[in-house]
């Protein structure tokens, strides 16, 4: 049982809502704060220019980030993990994003953590927690969740990968993934096929397929905008033969399986954004103070002053509802609006805020050199991945009661 599966009373104790008060109060929690200090120290190389040029994945770097104990943050101890709550988690791995520049390492890491980790650990059979989350952990092995397909985005449920099951038990997978965080890297992947295409999304059924297994074809990684030191790739099955022990639950859980993971997805996948948005806004702070023009610093202008402070409001916003999801999962309650409202303010607000830190740049802001355009190119996926943002508005609408 996962760290946010075990703190499911209904009540969360005295030590958990002080740290939920604790966290929404103090912008400089210490557990935030001592895990940006490590990363300033450990995760800062004077390569990071050259590898988002060459869309180039730091291994060093990901290992470090599992042997500071992050990748295993939420995992139970049995499987080397550190049964953290989920507002603890929320705090590091918050602080990673501030304290890490290679906001593609950062989100190779959370991916880890909150998209594969957690689905693995829920809904894996003993067999699969116990050969892959060690390895998962310990970043000795790389995990990749694969939903999306080139025709299949965010009417994820039309997918149409087949796994039909033959005589001896086994499933034949055929069918291409796209957009697949860490494939070119990835050891195992969970995958999201139809078992019976008939049966819509009754038919979706997931599987844990090693990355060695025949018929299972990684493509080439695919420059893409931002998050370029974080590798992606399509995946393709031709005639790919998986045992029944690959099934991850029984044939047609797939959708509450993905379901079920979108919602820690929605609300926790952009704090490593948040993280970078704080450091965008203590950066556009500090360049706005220091920056002479007209005899004094452009901080003394209202059109800058008044842009760092509309960061400052989207920082602030996103981490509170943030923190909000990870109380509401915490407690077992239903996090869907809190998490809707958490991706939209995390992406939208990340993207808002790097693109004014260009801004009050200058032309500082616009050249690779200071890193302040490639933390706009970073932040501005965040409001495709993990569900667009018409789809949390979606959500949002419908949780309100609007008709669909
Ligand atoms: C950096 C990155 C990493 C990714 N990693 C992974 C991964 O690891 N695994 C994986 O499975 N996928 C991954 N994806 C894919 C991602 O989940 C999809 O891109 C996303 O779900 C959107 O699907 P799409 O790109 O097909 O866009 P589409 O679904 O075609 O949407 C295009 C536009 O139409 C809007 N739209 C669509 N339907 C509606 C609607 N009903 N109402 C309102 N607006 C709508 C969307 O908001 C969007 O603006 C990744 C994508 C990116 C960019």
């Amino acid at each position: 049982m996962n760290a946010i599966d075990a703190s499911t009373d209904g009540e969360p104790n005295a030590d958990a809502s002080a740290l939920i008060l604790g966290a929404m109060l103090d912008n400089d929690h210490p557990l935030k704060r001592g895990v940006a200090d490590w990363a300033r120290e450990n995760l800062t190389d004077d390569t990071l220019v050259e590898r988002d040029h060459s869309c180039t994945f730091w291994h060093e770097g990901f290992k470090r980030i599992a042997d500071r104990g992050l990748l295993g943050i939420l995992a139970d101890p049995a499987y080397g993990g550190q049964g953290r709550s989920l507002t603890e988690a929320v705090l590091e791995l918050e602080g990673l994003g501030l304290g890490c520049r290679d906001d593609g390492l950062v989100f190779a890491a959370t991916s880890t953590v909150l998209t594969f980790g957690l689905a693995l650990e829920r809904f894996g059979s003993d067999a699969q927690r116990n050969e892959w989350l060690p390895k998962i952990i310990s970043g000795d092995a790389v995990g990749s969740f694969s939903m999306t397909e080139p025709e299949s985005g965010s009417d994820a449920f039309s997918l149409t990968t087949t796994a039909l099951k033959t005589e001896d038990g086994s499933y034949v997978l055929n069918g291409e993934k796209a957009w697949v965080t860490m494939a070119p890297v990835a050891d195992v992947f969970m995958v999201f096929a139809t078992t019976n295409p008939d049966l819509g999304r009754w038919g979706v059924t997931a599987f844990l397929i090693p990355a060695d297994t025949p018929g299972l074809i990684v493509g080439n990684n695919q420059p893409k905008m931002g998050m370029r030191t974080t590798p992606f790739s399509s995946i393709t099955f031709e005639n790919c033969t998986v045992p029944a022990s690959a099934l991850m639950g029984a044939e047609g859980s797939g959708a509450s399986i993905f379901s079920s993971s979108m919602e820690a997805e929605r609300g926790f996948l952009l704090v490593g954004s948040v993280g970078a948005l704080e450091r965008v806004m203590n950066d556009s702070v500090d360049y706005a103070r220091t920056r002479e023009q007209f005899g004094q610093p452009i901080g003394s202008f209202q059109g800058v002053s008044h842009q760092i402070a509309e960061i400052k409001l989207a920082h602030e916003s996103a981490r509170l509802l943030m923190y909000k999801a990870a109380a509401l999962q915490q407690r077992g309650e239903s996090s869907m609006m809190a998490a809707a409202l958490s991706k939209l303010a995390g992406s939208e607000g990340a993207l808002a805020g790097a693109l004014a830190a260009v801004e009050v740049h200058g032309a500082r802001g616009y050249v690779s050199e200071y890193g302040v355009e490639r933390d706009l190119r970073n932040l501005s996926g965040g409001v495709i991945y993990g569900g667009a943002s018409g789809i949390q508005k979606n959500i949002i609408a419908r949780l309100l009661g609007l008709p669909a």
